[in-house]
């Protein structure tokens, strides 16, 4: 490692961003690094610092130090300092969420007004509950029982680009407020914000070592980090075939991990629904242009409503503008990246080869450039075609029907995944019945993405292991022990 780096802060959006690694409270830099550019048009924002296993571990080395300090630390002043960085966000909303979007294209007015405020809550949310963790006594035949969470040790976070600093921070602060100290290793197509969290976190008071950001590819600084044996939990959101390669590190140290993971989502549509609310519904799985693992990729409508419910989705879908993510009036801006726009579009050609046919969209948006493609809705797909059981990731969704429950909720459950599912009906019943019967970790009846960080949020199958949210945070990143002490435990002896 050496402190040269030749632009070490570049300017994105107007705000100063430090392109090296914050390894002990302070930047170092690499010797090699790798380049980030925009989405909105491919403009190169900045050279990032490319760590890989010295990096790495210097990294945990500097978490380890400050594991100590930080777990003895008490609950309150863990959680005052969890809330300063809270308001560290807040302050600096308007530049996090600029960068977010000239980094990862999802649209400015969604960062301003959704996405960072969200940021700062994941801190304040798991500070006050941190305040309130807590299981009562109990009694075995007269001796107590005291459950505690323990602070587990340094834990490495793993997380994608989809949404950089909302995934991040929604496992950065319940691991902080546990005790824990942390390494961060964003995606590398959108690093930038994690680096600015280095620095909010600083100017909060959060001790030298207690948040690591270590930058660069998943197979050598990600791949260095999750196999570091000092690493006492890994948390990771991504791609399953990278999952299998970060569960096989944690096995072969025996670490705890949470996976979550994509999702092939069924929204469900019965004829006795609210179809304008299940027509906004379904179009809203176009937001941050399909690259939302908890979408409902899949309408799944009964057939005597088919009809009109496409004819609406095709009119409200059509209002959709797509373009600059800066602009108000854009409803769908651009994907992440040509490799994956190109990955995208692989997917659907090859279903419209196999008889699938668009009922919008089929292909990119050839007047905007390589990184946007349309929103799409391809009918006539088999139950165990590609485009139906695979996660595109993109802004495309199929549209079958089914004509009794029974065949919905074949359809509906007929995938590896168990992310998520949505259910539009009127019926009460139904909706109860039906949901027993769904295997996904969140459902939403007559709603969508309503998420509370309290609830448990995970999925079922290939969709992950494990949940994170309220107490199943600290359940995770907590070595969580019960005290029994005798009736006379405290009595001498001799
Ligand atoms: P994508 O959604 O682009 O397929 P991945 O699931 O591969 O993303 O990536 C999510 C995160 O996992 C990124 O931060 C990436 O750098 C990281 N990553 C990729 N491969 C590995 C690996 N072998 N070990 C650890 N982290 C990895």
């Amino acid at each position: 490692m050496s402190e040269r780096h030749d632009r070490a802060v570049v300017t994105v959006a107007g705000v100063a961003v430090d392109t090296r690694h914050w390894i002990d409270g302070r930047r170092v830099a690499s010797s090699a690094t790798f380049p980030d550019a925009s989405p909105m048009d491919g403009a190169p924002l900045a050279e990032i610092a490319r760590g890989g296993a010295a990096e790495a571990s210097a990294a945990v080395t500097a978490a380890r130090a400050a594991f100590p300090g930080w777990a003895a630390t008490g609950r309150e002043e863990r959680a005052r300092i969890l809330h300063a960085i809270a308001d560290g966000v807040d302050k600096r909303t308007e530049e996090l969420a600029a960068v977010e979007t000239a980094d990862n294209g999802a649209l400015l007015r969604s960062h301003r007004r959704g996405v960072m405020p969200r940021v700062a809550h994941n801190f304040r949310f798991f500070a006050d509950w941190l305040l309130t963790l807590g299981h009562e006594d109990f009694e075995t035949r007269g001796h107590s029982n005291h459950v505690s969470w323990d602070p587990a040790g340094v834990c490495a976070l793993i997380t994608p680009w989809n949404a950089p600093l909302m995934l991040a921070t929604w496992k950065v602060a319940p691991a902080l407020a546990a005790g824990n100290t942390v390494v961060l290793k964003p995606a590398e197509w959108s690093p930038l914000t994690a680096s600015l969290l280095a620095d909010i976190a600083a100017e909060a008071g959060l001790p030298a070592g207690v948040l690591n950001v270590l930058q660069g590819y998943g197979e050598e600084a990600g791949a260095a980090l999750v196999s570091d044996p000092r690493v006492a939990r890994i948390s990771f959101t991504g791609s399953v075939p990278t999952a299998r390669h970060i569960a096989g590190a944690a096995a072969a140290n025996l670490v705890p991990v949470s996976l979550e993971l994509g999702g092939k989502s069924p929204l469900l549509v019965f004829a006795d629904a609210d179809l304008d609310l299940a027509v906004e519904l379904a179009v809203e799985q176009y937001d941050n242009a399909g690259q939302v693992c908890l979408a409902g990729t899949r309408l799944l409508v009964e057939s005597s409503v088919a009809e009109e419910f496409t004819r609406r989705f095709v009119e409200k879908a059509a209002t959709l503008r797509q373009g600059d993510p800066r602009d108000e009036a854009t409803g769908i801006g651009p994907n992440i990246h040509p490799d994956h726009v190109a990955r995208i579009d692989g997917f659907v050609q090859r279903a419209l080869a196999c008889g699938a046919r668009a009922v919008i969209g089929g292909g990119p948006n050839t007047e905007l450039g390589g990184f946007y493609y349309l929103p799409t809705l391809l009918t006539d797909v088999a139950p165990d075609a590609e485009i139906v059981t695979e996660e595109v990731f993109g802004p495309v969704l199929t549209l079958q029907t089914f004509d009794t429950e029974e065949e919905a909720l074949t359809l509906a459950n007929g995938t590896r995944f168990g992310l998520a599912a949505t259910l539009l009906t009127g019926d009460q019943e139904r909706a109860d019945r039906v949901t027993r019967q769904l295997v996904a970790g969140t459902v939403w009846v007559n709603c969508f993405f309503v998420r509370d960080l309290q609830a448990p949020f995970g999925g079922s199958r290939q969709s992950g292991i494990g949940r994170e949210g309220g107490t199943w945070s600290f359940d995770f990143y907590c070595d969580v022990k019960n005290t029994v002490t005798a009736p006379k435990g405290f009595a001498h002896h001799g």
